[in-house]
């Protein structure tokens, strides 16, 4: 949801949320004045108002945006969202997001993010083919495999990547695989990609469960959004033996006590294009399905969906987010108050971005791995993000959040300060 600033009374915008994150982060980590105040700003804002011929003949204008938060780690990067809720304000905090995000797993890569204010639901393949080719030649200036690097997110999938791929590599005059990540296998995607985000999810929930003492019981699981991230995680959740007991998208979902069957909500889920009406369970609302009875609730849909309103009613004893932003700063105090732990998006979800690193290296070496290799690697790297994350908590006394941001911002600010403030 997105609000002015002004009502405070209702709930924070999704910028409203990574500043505050921020704030509490530096707050605990003492930094001094100077870094913690550049570090809070975007480095670059860009908006951009194009047209888009529609299959009628009309032209209608389109306002996308491409926001650079921090490069003193290297090129940003950051996916691009397709949604009618996109604002400015919604990508500067995704920006933001990724720069900490980033940082947290190590990735020599500074943050970004990219929107269009379009419902891609209401547009047909070659209306988007165009939509898509005219804001990456808007982006010219800003995009390159050692400036910023592209990628999927909500409303946008591996076939966007090879337009701006072809795009940019029709503009430069040779094929640049390297200008995006999470690209079809055959233009030099990474294999492992697609799955990378919701499989990372799973990966923190086990490494969570282990140390909270609950690895071996029963794990019941929730998952808000059926989408990559959530499809992904919901599948690799039911290989691994988890009841997963509930699942969403934007329509509604469905519930069974005793566990789905997700290969058979898969199915289903293409079929009927929606998931209700599953056989042998029930529909339920997506506000129901995060309240519902369970030990685990992956919220992987989008921002601000755990608030003050209904954070109180979350039955689950674990948050593992897999969407970004989807804890405002006030259910974040309720939750924890309540005893709630939660894995942060910046560590949950980062298998996205991991991988995308992955098939960055690739694509410069022109020499790719096999899908054991991803999945090796996937896993160490968010391991050691998450004991890294573990012992900032334990260190300083403070949740599982404030940590994952305490150890970015830390690595963020003395890269800053080895390389000084320009000129
Ligand atoms: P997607 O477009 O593939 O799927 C989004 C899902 O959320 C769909 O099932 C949709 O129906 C559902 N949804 C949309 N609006 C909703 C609403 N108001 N209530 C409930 N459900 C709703 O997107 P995705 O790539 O799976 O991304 C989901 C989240 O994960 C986003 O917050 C994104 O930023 C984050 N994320 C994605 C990746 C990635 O690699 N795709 C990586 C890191 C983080």
């Amino acid at each position: 949801m997105v609000v002015s600033y002004n009502h405070t009374h209702e709930i924070e915008n999704a910028y409203q949320t990574a500043l505050a994150q921020y704030d509490r982060a530096v707050h605990k980590l003492e930094l001094d004045e100077n870094t913690a105040e550049y570090m809070r700003w975007p480095r670059r804002e860009f908006t951009v108002n194009f047209p888009v011929r529609r299959d009628d003949g009309r032209i209608e204008m389109f306002t996308g945006y491409r926001v650079h938060h921090n490069t003193i780690l290297g090129p940003s990067k950051g996916g691009i969202r397709y949604s009618t809720a996109v604002t400015l304000d919604e990508v500067r905090a995704l920006a933001m997001w990724m720069t900490w995000k980033c940082a947290l797993v190590n990735l020599p890569y500074g943050g970004a993010k990219g929107g269009v204010i379009v419902d891609p639901k209401t547009m047909s393949q070659t209306e988007l083919e165009r939509l898509t080719r005219r804001y990456t030649s808007e982006l010219i200036p800003l995009i390159s495999p050692h400036s910023d690097i592209p990628a999927p997110d909500m409303g946008t999938n591996a076939q966007t990547m090879a337009w701006i791929m072809d795009t940019y590599s029709m503009t430069v005059g040779y094929s640049v695989p390297a200008i995006v990540t999470g690209k079809p296998i055959n233009i030099g995607g990474s294999l492992g990609r697609n799955e990378a985000t919701g499989r990372g999810v799973i990966v923190c929930m086990m490494e969570a469960l282990k140390r909270q003492g609950m690895a071996n019981q029963r794990i019941r699981i929730a998952i808000q959004g059926f989408g990559n991230v959530g499809s992904n995680a919901a599948l690799y959740a039911y290989e691994q033996g988890f009841d997963v007991v509930a699942v969403s998208d934007v329509v509604g979902g469905i519930y069974n006590e005793n566990g789905l069957d997700i290969p058979a909500v898969e199915e289903h889920y293409k079929a009927n294009k929606g998931l209700t009406n599953f056989p042998g369970s029930q529909n339920i609302t997506n506000e129901e399905l995060l309240l519902i009875d369970c030990d685990v609730l992956i919220p992987a849909a989008m921002e601000g969906q755990i608030t003050e309103r209904n954070a109180s009613q979350v039955k689950a004893k674990m948050i593992i987010e897999g969407a970004n932003g989807p804890t405002t700063t006030e259910a974040d105090d309720i939750l924890n108050e309540r005893g709630v732990f939660i894995v942060p998006d910046v560590l949950a979800n980062s298998g996205g971005v991991i991988v995308s690193y992955f098939e960055w290296v690739q694509d410069i070496q022109s020499f790719f791995w096999d899908v054991e290799e991803v999945y090796r690697q996937l896993e160490r790297i968010m391991i050691k993000a998450y004991d890294a994350t573990a012992q900032m908590a334990e260190n300083k006394n403070t949740d599982m959040r404030t940590a994952a941001q305490m150890v970015a911002i830390r690595r963020v600010a003395d890269a800053l300060n080895t390389r000084g403030f320009y000129p």
